[in-house]
């Protein structure tokens, strides 16, 4: 069965997409997915699995257009992904929107979100792993119209999934992402988890932000990176309708790259203050990512 080679080869991103497809709930997913003995091995699951699909040869082949993109609302960048989720929520263009949350230890948890208010409950960039999509087989029963927003590994599942249910898909670049005990390393810097408001990398080094900035040199916390990470390709989302990022744009603001039609349609529905994003900058960290 292709998904237990691929969870066997130490691949499995963990993106949750196996757990919304399969018929008799046999698969679970924490750090990766986990089959019980009641699979069948039907091998339905391996359909919506991203790293089964393999990745793009050129990841930017389809972007339509670039720009910089920031709303009045505070994120990790320049708060684009909430500005554009209250707009659609606000709108009732959606009824639902899946992403990401967490708690006062850093520990990070997919969230679903119906209110426009509720938005701020998922800014911010949690480096940390959440299975996003193991919430939208709930979601499916609930609602008509879903956003979901996540790292490239997660929206190429959710594109895959091909339901017309999802109707915006919102990717966030990725070079990788890490175990909780990136925020136990951060603990053991001697800051209180708790006081950490931000934690981002900036010019080569990991920061977190409380009283004060606590950098640390990357290679520091390689050691906490997901070993599956180390297999992908994709660092821009190529599957999303949007695909948002810190690289490529000032500070204060963020990269979006629109993708599809539906992106474009997506954004005539937000109000967002626009500015120039530089595609070198994106495509270099991309190339850096695939060397590494
Ligand atoms: C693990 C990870 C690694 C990243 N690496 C890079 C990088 O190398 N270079 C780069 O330019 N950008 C990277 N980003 C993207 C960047 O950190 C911002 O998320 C992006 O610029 C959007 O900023 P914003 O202010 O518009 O988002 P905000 O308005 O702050 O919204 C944040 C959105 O991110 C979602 N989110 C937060 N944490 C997670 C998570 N763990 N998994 C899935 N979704 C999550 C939330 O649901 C929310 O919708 C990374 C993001 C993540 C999650
Ligand atoms: S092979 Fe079939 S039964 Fe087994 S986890 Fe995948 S979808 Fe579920
Ligand atoms: S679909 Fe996602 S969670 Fe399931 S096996 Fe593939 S990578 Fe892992
Ligand atoms: S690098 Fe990012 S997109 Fe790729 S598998 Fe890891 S978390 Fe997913």
């Amino acid at each position: 069965m292709k998904i237990r080679e691929i969870i066997d080869a130490g691949k499995c991103t963990g993106c949750g997409g196996c757990v919304v497809v399969c018929p008799i709930d046999a698969v679970t997913v924490k750090e990766r997915a986990v089959i019980g003995d009641e699979c069948t091995e039907c091998d339905v699951c391996s359909m919506t699995c991203p790293v089964i699909d393999g990745f793009p040869e050129n990841e930017f082949d389809n972007v339509l257009r670039a720009c910089a993109g920031r709303s009045d609302m505070q994120g990790q960048d320049g708060a684009a992904v909430s500005g554009i989720l209250r707009s659609l929520l606000a709108e009732g263009y959606i009824d639902c929107a899946i992403g990401v949350g967490r708690d006062d230890m850093w520990r990070a948890t997919p969230i679903l979100i119906t209110d426009a208010q509720d938005v701020a409950k998922t800014s911010g960039t949690k480096y940390t792993h959440a299975p996003v999509l193991s919430l939208v087989k709930d979601a499916m029963e609930k609602y008509e119209r879903i956003a979901i927003t996540g790292v490239p590994c997660q929206v190429h599942s959710a594109r895959l999934l091909n339901e017309k249910k999802i109707v915006a898909i919102i990717g966030l670049f990725c070079m990788s992402s890490f175990t909780h005990g990136l925020c136990e390393f951060v603990s053991g810097l001697g800051v209180d988890i708790r006081d950490v408001h931000k934690m981002d990398f900036d010019k080569g080094k990991f920061v977190a932000y409380a009283d004060k900035e606590h950098r640390v040199p990357i290679k520091d916390i390689k050691g906490h990176a997901r070993p599956s990470c180390k297999h992908c390709r994709d660092f821009s989302a190529y599957h999303a309708d949007i695909s948002v990022g810190s690289v490529g744009s000032p500070e204060g603001w963020s990269t979006m790259l629109i993708r599809t039609k539906e992106g474009e349609k997506l954004l005539d529905l937000v109000e967002l203050e626009c500015g120039d994003a530089d595609m070198d900058a994106v495509k270099r960290l991309s190339d850096m990512k695939r060397k590494t």
